[in-house]
């Protein structure tokens, strides 16, 4: 089940759906999400992986094959209640200690027996759960987490699934019938001490801007909004066309680096809204209208997370709509 929430971690949620040949289903975590990738010809079952927030949504829901995630007593009951013309394709799940979406282990009986009995929910029924430290791989909790939800559900009917990438790639006893991997997709690592690339994958994002212009400062002229940066010598400073409006993080500090001509070059000064100011050195001799990658194969987005304390995850679906995009085979 391929992961394309939030516009496929950034990447065009419809331009990844018609190119994930291998998936046999897809997940979205908003109901907008699917009925989207349904409203540009996509037929693969897709999974709501939070179900519905409201009850109106349901007839639509099933009208459009979209499978539902029910997770609390709210949506059961909301189920339970509803007159619906088709029963719809429920995944219950499971909270085996992430205690963040899934009912309690103690209402496993309860709520099999409801959803059993109720005329709306397509029989056999499908199980899951989710991994709340699958990318560490010395603690004990995802065995846990593991042995906890085959315990559960060891009787049942249905098909199970907890494996998000990081189950996927330390964790193989946690494969089941479905795997969800999102972030290994795109060639990214979920795990905090490597990249995409270390790990043998190609990352499929490049984010790319130029260089709009270049000037010269001298020692102590400072750079960008309030000052917060100036240089120790006589230096080149370049200024590429992008900033937080695109999604590259203001926080981001003085050191980043970007790829300019085959070398890294730090950010310095504050990142703005439509521009970034990089410190090409004294001898630069890189012109207005070069190339500048923000992140890609040879600048791994894993790399440039760690600089800014966050993750790939938060950097590619940050991006607005306002980058283009190009395809490439
Ligand atoms: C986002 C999500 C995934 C995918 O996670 P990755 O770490 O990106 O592979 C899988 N399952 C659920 C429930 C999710 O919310």
């Amino acid at each position: 089940m391929a992961v394309i929430k939030a516009n496929a971690y950034g990447h065009g949620i419809c331009h990844v759906a018609k190119h994930s040949e291998f998936a046999d289903a897809f997940a979205v975590a908003r109901i907008e999400e699917a009925l989207k990738l349904r409203a540009s010809n996509v037929l693969k079952p897709i999974l709501l992986l939070e179900g519905f927030n409201s009850p109106s949504d349901l007839q639509v829901l099933v009208t459009q094959n979209i499978q539902i995630v029910v997770h609390c007593e709210e949506q059961l009951l909301a189920l339970e209640q509803a007159k619906l013309n088709m029963p719809i394709v429920v995944w219950l799940k499971i909270d085996s200690g992430m205690h963040r979406l899934g009912i309690h282990p103690n209402q496993y009986g309860d709520f099999i027996t409801r959803l059993k009995a109720c005329s709306n929910i397509a029989q056999p029924l499908y199980y899951m759960s989710h991994f709340s430290c699958a990318d560490e791989l010395d603690r004990s909790v995802t065995q846990n987490q593991l042995k906890l939800f085959l315990s559960l559900t060891h009787d049942c009917d249905g098909e199970l699934s907890i494996a998000a990438s990081a189950g996927l790639l330390a964790w193989k006893e946690s494969y089941l019938d479905w795997v969800r991997p999102g972030l290994i997709m795109y060639g990214l690592s979920p795990f905090a001490n490597s990249t995409g690339v270390d790990l043998g994958y190609r990352p499929v994002m490049t984010l790319k801007s130029l260089l709009i212009s270049i000037r010269d400062i001298k020692t102590g002229d400072n750079v960008g909004y309030g000052e917060v940066w100036s240089s120790e010598c006589y230096t080149k400073i370049g200024v590429v066309a992008i900033g937080y409006g695109d999604g590259y993080p203001r926080m981001t500090p003085a050191g980043t680096p970007v790829l300019l001509n085959g070398r890294e070059v730090p950010i310095v000064g504050r990142v703005s809204m439509d521009m970034l100011t990089i410190d090409l050195g004294f001898s630069a001799t890189d012109k207005v209208g070069d190339e500048v990658i923000l992140w890609g194969q040879q600048l791994p987005v894993e790399k440039i997370a760690r600089y800014i304390g966050t993750t790939a995850y938060e950097l590619v679906s940050k991006l607005t709509s306002r980058v283009s995009m190009e395809y490439f085979k």
